[in-house]
């Protein structure tokens, strides 16, 4: 693999957000404060390598809540769950940490305002994304789900002077205004959320691919298949005309992607582990070889632990473990 490459420029920001530290924070957490075993439903977030490490801390990943005994204690993922689970899991007397970010449970809030003031809503995403089911899961009968500029003309609503938009949070920015622009033309008086749906992590790490995306001869985009943030970096870079790949991790990278090129980017979705990048820089530096980052942004976004967490240690007389001693291994 290694050849003529003179320098390797990382973007940044890169990798985690506030919102995945948190999830995996609050599944180290739960297995150090809960009784266990602890159940996490759906992939706490969509990186292979954080789940099995959690997994092999103990953690047992289920797809639905009917794998998971009554009373057992089960943790939401980052991507958030619609009413009808979280009701499932009253009924079966689960103890539940929700760890969906809350940037999602804002779209969700979104969500349930614009339905109880009866608007017909438009939410841009993928309808097969975890986040997607959990938000429509709010108002079902209300929610339309789009994914392209190309839908907005057959789309039929109730009232056209009564629809509101959303959007998933790791969407294309550019993908997404074009989209929201073709609502306008055909729903002139449609609202939105006063704040980006699109959350801070999403947005940052595109505009550093951006930016590193015109400096070099091909990006590598560190991250899962099933990761929508990651995808869409893959798309940025080619959008700027540059050749990017997505791998889940240096074991993917195939030389001849590489030949010719002197400059390599490397970059990693919001739910990859830095130590992937190091693998991946290590991989790729020979003597010589420069390393530099482009970086756009500083992020110092952070978000509080669940307070059911604090409850859980205190039933069992533990602590809560300082946030600065939790995934070191991750
Ligand atoms: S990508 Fe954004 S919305 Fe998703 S977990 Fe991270 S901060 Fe939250």
């Amino acid at each position: 693999m290694k050849g003529p490459i003179a320098e390797i420029v990382l973007a940044g920001p890169r990798g985690f957000c506030a919102g995945v530290e948190r999830a995996i924070d609050i599944v180290e957490v739960a297995l150090s404060v809960c009784a266990p075993p602890v159940y996490v439903r759906k992939e706490i977030v969509h990186n292979r390598h954080v789940v099995e490490d959690l997994r092999a801390k103990g953690a047992v990943f289920v797809d639905e809540l009917d794998e998971v005994p009554d009373g057992a204690t089960v943790v939401f993922s980052a991507h958030g769950i619609s009413p009808a689970v979280r009701e499932d899991a009253r009924h079966r007397a689960l103890r539940v940490i929700d760890a969906t970010c809350p940037l999602v449970t804002k779209v969700h809030l979104e969500a349930t305002r614009y339905a109880r003031e009866g608007y017909s809503i438009i939410l841009i995403g993928h309808e097969d994304h975890d986040e997607v089911i959990g938000t429509v899961g709010e108002a079902p009968e209300r929610i339309a789900v789009i994914d392209s500029a190309r839908e907005v003309e057959g789309l039929e609503v109730h009232d056209p002077d009564k629809v509101a938009y959303l959007t998933q949070t790791t969407l294309s920015v550019d993908d997404t205004r074009d989209v929201i622009a073709a609502l306008r033309r055909k729903f002139p008086k449609i609202v939105g959320p006063s704040r980006d749906d699109i959350c801070y992590a999403t947005q940052n790490r595109q505009a550093a691919v951006k930016t590193l995306a015109g400096d070099v001869d091909v990006v590598l985009v560190i991250g899962a298949a099933n990761s929508s943030n990651a995808n869409r970096l893959v798309e940025v870079s080619q959008t700027v005309g540059t050749r990017a790949y997505l791998i889940n991790d240096v074991g993917d990278i195939r030389p001849e992607w590489l030949a010719g090129a002197r400059r390599i980017g490397v970059t990693a979705g919001a739910s990859t582990p830095e130590v992937l990048v190091s693998q991946t820089v290590e991989a790729l530096k020979t003597e010589g070889v420069h390393v530099r980052e482009v970086r756009v942004v500083d992020e110092d976004v952070r978000f509080a632990l669940p307070n059911e967490l604090e409850q859980m240690a205190r039933e069992r007389a533990v602590t809560v473990p300082e946030r600065s001693a939790i995934r070191q291994s991750i």
